[in-house]
Formats: C-alpha cells, sequence, structure tokens
C-alpha cells in the first residue's frame, strides 16, 4: 500500500469522531505520525493507538480550539514531540439548524466561534511551525453549504463560506512559501454530528436531498489534498457531491 506521506507530521483537530477520526486513520495509513486535539481524551487516545497499531507515532492532546491558551500549549507540545508540522488539518466544527430568524444571536456566535475564529486561530499558531518544512499543506473542511445558502442552515452557511473565503486569502499569501492550502468540503457525511441534528434538533435527515457519504471516503479525499502536486478536483459521486479545492 502506497504511503505517501511517510514521517509526515500531521495535526487534526476534531479527531475524536465522525471525519476526524477517519482522517487520524487514514493519515496513518498514508504514513504520517499524527497528533490528534479535540476536547474528549479518552476517544482521541482511542485514535491514537488505532495510529500507532499501523506504525506511527500518534499523540493525543486535550484541545478546546476556542481557547487560545489551549490552542498555545497544543503547538508547544507539537514542536517539544515532532520539531515541527507537515499538514494541519482544520476540521473541527459543528452546526446549527434552524430559521435564520429563529437561531439565537448566541448560537450564531458559537458557531462562529468554533468554524471561524478557532480555526483562525489554529491556523495562526501553526504557521511558525509550517513554515520551512517541505510540501508542508492546511487543509480546512468547509462543506458542500458553504456554497450555497440553504434554507434552515444560514448561520452554519455563512460560518463555512467564512472558511471558504479565508482558504482563498490564505492559499494566496502563502503561495510564495510553498505551503499549499486546500479546501475539502464534504456533502452530506455519517457522523456524530449527523445524529446531533436528528436527536436534539428531531430534523429528518433527508431535509437535505443527499445520499451520505461515508467519514472515510472524505478522509481520504483529505490525504489526497494533502499531497503536493495534486490538481484541484471537483468530485462528484452518485446522489452526493464533494468539492476539493
Ligand atoms: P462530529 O460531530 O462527529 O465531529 C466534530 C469534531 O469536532 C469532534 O471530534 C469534536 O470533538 C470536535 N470539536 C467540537 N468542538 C470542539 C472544540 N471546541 N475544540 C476542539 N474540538 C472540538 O462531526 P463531523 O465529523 O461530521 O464534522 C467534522 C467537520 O466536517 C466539521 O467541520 C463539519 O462542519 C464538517 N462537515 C460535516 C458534514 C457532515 O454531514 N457530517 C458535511 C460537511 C462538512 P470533541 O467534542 O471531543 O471536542
Amino acid at each position: 500500500k502506497s504511503r505517501p506521506l511517510t514521517e509526515r507530521v500531521v495535526l487534526i483537530t476534531g479527531a475524536s469522531s465522525g471525519i476526524g477520526r477517519a482522517a487520524a486513520r487514514a493519515y496513518a495509513e498514508a504514513g504520517a505520525h499524527v497528533v490528534l486535539a479535540a476536547r474528549r481524551l479518552e476517544r482521541l487516545e482511542d485514535a491514537a493507538r488505532e495510529a500507532k497499531s499501523l506504525g506511527v507515532r500518534a499523540l493525543a492532546v486535550r484541545c478546546d480550539v476556542t481557547r487560545g491558551e489551549d490552542v498555545e500549549r497544543l503547538m508547544a507540545q507539537v514542536r517539544a514531540d515532532f520539531g515541527g508540522l507537515d499538514v494541519l488539518v482544520n476540521n473541527a466544527g459543528q452546526g446549527l439548524y434552524g430559521p435564520l430568524e429563529a437561531i439565537s444571536e448566541e448560537q450564531l456566535r458559537q458557531v462562529f466561534e468554533l468554524n471561524v475564529f478557532a480555526l483562525w486561530r489554529v491556523t495562526r499558531a501553526a504557521l511558525p511551525l509550517l513554515r520551512g518544512r517541505r510540501g508542508a499543506h492546511v487543509v480546512n473542511v468547509s462543506s458542500v453549504l458553504g456554497h450555497r445558502g440553504l434554507p434552515l442552515l444560514g448561520g452554519y452557511c455563512a460560518s463555512k463560506a467564512a472558511v471558504n473565503a479565508m482558504t482563498e486569502s490564505l492559499r494566496t499569501e502563502l503561495a510564495a512559501e510553498g505551503i499549499g492550502v486546500r479546501l475539502v468540503s464534504p456533502g452530506l457525511t455519517e457522523s456524530e454530528f449527523r445524529d446531533h441534528r436528528l436527536n436534539a434538533q428531531g430534523w429528518a435527515q433527508d431535509a437535505i436531498p443527499l445520499k451520505a457519504m461515508s467519514s472515510e471516503e472524505v478522509a481520504r479525499a483529505m490525504v489526497k489534498a494533502s499531497v503536493r502536486g495534486r490538481r484541484d478536483t471537483i468530485l462528484t459521486l452518485p446522489g452526493r457531491v464533494m468539492v476539493l479545492a
């Protein structure tokens, strides 16, 4: 099996479940050492054990990415243990469902706090570790909903549209340094994120007329986006869609 990221160091936020957890495995299978960050340490430790069983180094770090001091501590640990970083995967994110008229200001701020501000904060803190590493990449997880505003998802769509714009700006800002900045925009994906919607909000899962893809499919696309020289791609699967840029 090809291991295109052998000896690379990859930091994945939100690696305790869903797409991030699948990414931990996919990057380890690709030969990368993985640093796994989220708030639920036990789950991260499970994911780290699984990665180690694939023959790579793995570090689980409890980190709330909405807290500056947690993010600083995370980066200090990456520097101490690995000396640098080759790929940052900004995956931690949350949904927000409901008509724009009905959501609260606090809910809207919360989703922007995680999906936008934390992504910016983690990226900014990681850049000193990414600089000077050949083939360095930032991979931002957006959503197909970041490319269109859909009803009942306006707050979430707006947050992911902000991720798209930041990704484009950063790509241009870092081009001269050879740091690749990629966007992975999954369609509806099987994960806990989806469960939240079903359980907490009671929205029917077919409210969005897309067939769910698996977290593993999305994770494979992330790994592809992390390897130098890939052309920008739009990937369309039967009944569902994912955008890579
Ligand atoms: P999950 O809810 O399964 O995973 C979300 C992850 O984010 C968890 O690991 C969670 O870990 C972490 N997280 C949440 N808050 C924080 C925080 N404050 N600090 C650190 N980590 C945090 O959802 P998905 O796997 O589906 O979502 C991953 C990404 O994919 C998100 O950006 C989402 O918007 C995007 N996406 C999802 C789609 C889907 O249909 N599922 C479709 C398109 C995009 P913990 O709770 O342990 O902190």
